[in-house]
């Protein structure tokens, strides 16, 4: 892991910009973040720029005075605001660095606002702690995901439903994806998903502007989470204490977590899990997807094969791409994230030996990196721009962020389906560089 002591040009996000993404993945979720007001300023417009989508947060504004006596008062007000505004059904209040560093303690201010606000009674509130000097995004995420579930899902009868959550971000097309490739196997509405940003962040175009957007894991749906018989944690092998570990400890939910389903090896194992909890095998449409896959990776290998790349970016994403990167038989020379995480390390190591793996890495070392392994091709999200302007290499925007280019909210990279169209961008990006080298 990196030890460096200043960030230049961090290859990672805010740890409350993650909680955001799980907070609007609820139905009728309106997120405050407890602090200065800048920061959900610069997440409002990173989300905007990627999704493309009004992305809403709103901010306590602590100022000075707040920073000195305590921000609770200015929270209270943020809440009754946010209820009067945006009549949210759910509240997720993400603190930022300020208001952990001054000591808030935002579940008791919670609670204090709602015993005085006959308002807030029938709205759930739900805190997370997020400060970005303990963690990434992608933590936030983690977070906010065990928070949700800790305030609203409760114990009752147990029921014959599966948990099924998204344990790092991915695209709202993926979600969709998942959802159907659910339907088509005949899971009707038997399992819940957490968190559901299929509609939230890429709605369709609409005459009435919608100051919550429609969508969202249903909150009678959370609430049964603790009931369920099984939850399957997609996304998240490389962070514990999540919402499955969460409510496996707490109700003895059975808990099982598997890689985001990139790549033959990745998306097999995904639909094996799904035939055993399910009990019905893997419909046919997808035994032909899993050929397509097969056939696209014999299709390019000849032009792909060991092309040396370096992939970034979130942890799940970029272990995923790099272990389809050896099933197609390239050179992921370096795997970097900006987290701070061994098991990261300790995965990436096991894929090919003699890769550089990076965790908690910036951008100036991954340039280091990538000028040392004279890597040929980049995949990960456009803040690698500079790397590939610099060394006049071609960057393939995967993932989060993606602010110079259209359709991030239906980039697809999952499953087989996703994986082949993947496969096609990578050759046919190789095949634009050879054009240009010659
Ligand atoms: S690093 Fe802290 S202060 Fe800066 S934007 Fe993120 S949460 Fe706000």
């Amino acid at each position: 892991m990196s030890e460096n002591y200043a960030t230049v040009n961090p290859c990672s996000m805010c740890m409350p910009m993650g909680s955001v993404m799980a907070f609007k993945g609820i139905e009728g979720c309106m997120p405050i973040f407890h602090g200065s007001q800048g920061c959900s300023t610069y997440m409002r417009l990173h989300l905007a720029h990627h999704f493309r989508e009004p992305v809403d947060i709103a901010s306590s504004a602590l100022s000075e005075k707040g920073a000195v006596y305590g921000g609770a008062a200015n929270l209270k007000k943020g809440l009754l605001n946010v209820i009067q505004g945006y009549s949210p059904r759910v509240i997720g209040i993400a603190t930022t660095c300020l208001a952990e560093t001054i000591g808030d303690d935002v579940v008791q201010i919670a609670k204090e606002f709602q015993r005085e606000e006959p308002h807030a009674r029938d709205v759930a509130i739900i805190p997370a702690s997020t400060s970005s000097y303990s963690g990434s995004h992608e933590e936030g995420y983690n977070e906010a995901l065990k928070a949700i579930v800790k305030t609203l899902a409760k114990r009752s009868r147990s029921n014959a439903r599966f948990n099924l959550v998204i344990g790092s971000i991915i695209s709202p097309a993926e979600v969709r994806y998942i959802k159907s490739m659910l339907e088509d196997w005949g899971c009707g509405f038997d399992y819940t998903l957490l968190p559901d940003i299929s509609e939230t962040f890429d709605a369709p175009l609409a005459a009435t502007y919608l100051k919550i957007p429609e969508g969202g894991t249903p909150l009678a749906e959370i609430n049964e989470m603790a009931n369920s018989r099984e939850t399957l944690t997609v996304g998240g092998s490389v962070w514990g204490g999540g919402a499955g570990d969460y409510l496996e400890k707490e109700f003895g939910v059975h808990h099982t977590v598997l890689p985001l389903p990139i790549g033959v090896e990745q998306t097999d194992r995904f639909v094996g899990k799904l035939e055993e909890i399910t009990d019905l095998g893997l419909p046919e449409k997808y035994e032909r997807d899993r050929g397509r896959l097969l056939d696209a990776i014999v299709d390019c290998h000849k032009l792909v094969a060991g092309v040396r790349t370096a992939v970034f970016g979130d942890t799940e994403m970029a272990l995923g791409v790099a272990k389809l990167l050896c099933e197609m038989g390239m050179d992921p020379r370096v795997i970097a994230t900006g987290s701070k995480n061994a098991e990261f390390v300790r995965r990436g190591e096991g894929l090919t030996p003699g890769s550089e793996v990076l965790s908690g890495v910036d951008f100036s070392e991954i340039h280091e990196a990538v000028a040392r392994n004279d890597i040929e091709l980049l995949i990960g999200p456009f803040t690698g721009r500079q790397i590939s302007k610099a060394e006049n290499i071609p960057l393939l925007r995967v993932g989060l962020p993606n602010h110079d280019r259209f359709g991030a909210s239906r980039q697809m990279v999952l499953g087989y389906e996703g994986t082949t169209g993947l496969v096609d961008e990578i050759a046919n990006t190789i095949v634009e560089m050879n054009e240009r080298d010659r």
